[in-house]
């Protein structure tokens, strides 16, 4: 029940956030709605950014917005920790939008600031629910004028699963946002259940491979073979492929063999504050 759903959504039996221990679903999503409320309006959450690096050119490309709670008691909170909470409550769809109009903000600062370097993209995650809404196109849309963003800046990341539940809709959601020129990413690609006969009529762009193939790619268990083949079966689909969870040297090299686009992973940066992601794009490291 709900209280086991709880301490799996926090992380196994670590203490959580979100005690279970009232005695109903509805009390317990009043008082949990109310608390996530106030943290928006406190602006307890904030943005961090972790840079994307082009392998053609070793440059950062862009950045991917990870979503933190400043806990007033428990400091910085990873999103693991409450995003399938927040889920759960209708407050998913407001805090996603002010995580993307911060980012989208923030982009738009960062190419002005820049503007030998080439337009940064910005790549934002949207939870299942984003993407059976009618209204997102224009959300977006708006974001982005009262931004000044570029749409063509822009990367939606959603999961197989996010895609695969609610197909249609979600094909039809997606289609108009890449009318506005907004490109979709696959997220955890290879951890869902798509079927090959589908995914080459989604209206994607690119596929980012899960970390957990990346992390074991310089091992025995196949999982360089597992990558190959998600980067060739990307290129035959005209779609481009990133790595997320590249860690070591040798996992960059092997990436460059196997021909993937672009990287992502602890051994480039971690996700960063706003100011110390602009220190990162101002040294114009090239990796
Ligand atoms: P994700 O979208 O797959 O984001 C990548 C996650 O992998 C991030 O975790 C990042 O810090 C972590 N990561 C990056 N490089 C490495 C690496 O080399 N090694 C390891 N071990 N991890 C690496 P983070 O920031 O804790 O976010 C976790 C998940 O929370 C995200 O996974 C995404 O699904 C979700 N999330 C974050 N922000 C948002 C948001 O605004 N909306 C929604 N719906 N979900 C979000
Ligand atoms: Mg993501
Ligand atoms: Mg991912
Ligand atoms: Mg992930």
């Amino acid at each position: 029940d709900i209280a086991m759903y709880r301490a799996k959504a926090v992380g196994g039996g670590r203490k959580g956030i979100f005690e279970a221990g009232m005695h109903t679903r509805a009390v317990e999503l009043f008082r949990l709605e109310n608390e996530l409320r106030r943290a928006i309006e406190r602006r307890e959450f904030t943005t961090h950014y972790q840079p994307i690096i082009s392998l053609k050119t070793g440059l950062i490309s862009g950045f991917e917005a990870l979503v933190r709670w400043r806990h007033p008691e428990r400091g910085l909170v990873l999103p693991d920790e409450f995003i399938p909470v927040v889920e759960e409550t209708g407050l998913i769809l407001l805090l996603e939008l002010s995580v993307m109009r911060e980012a989208c903000a923030r982009l738009a600062a960062w190419q002005k600031r820049f503007p030998d370097h080439r337009p940064l993209t910005v790549s934002v995650n949207l939870s299942r629910n984003q993407l059976v809404r009618s209204e997102l196109p224009e959300q977006i849309e708006r974001t982005l004028l009262e931004t000044g963003l570029d749409a063509r800046s822009l990367r939606l990341e959603v999961t197989e699963g996010a895609l695969m539940e609610n197909v249609d809709s979600a094909v039809a959601t997606l289609s108009r946002l890449r009318d506005m020129n907004i490109r979709v990413h696959i997220d955890d690609f290879g951890m869902g259940y798509s079927s090959l006969s589908v995914l080459h009529q989604l209206p994607i762009d690119a596929l980012k491979v899960d970390r957990s193939f990346v992390g074991r790619m310089d091992g025995v268990g196949g999982d360089a073979e597992i990558v190959q083949t998600i980067v060739t079966l990307a290129h035959n689909l005209g779609l481009d492929v990133i790595a997320e969870g590249v860690e070591r040297e040798e996992h960059l090299r092997q990436l460059r063999k196997l021909g993937c686009d672009y990287a992502q992973g602890f051994l480039f940066s971690e996700p960063l504050d706003a100011e110390n992601a602009q220190r990162l794009i101002s040294s114009y490291r090239r990796w």
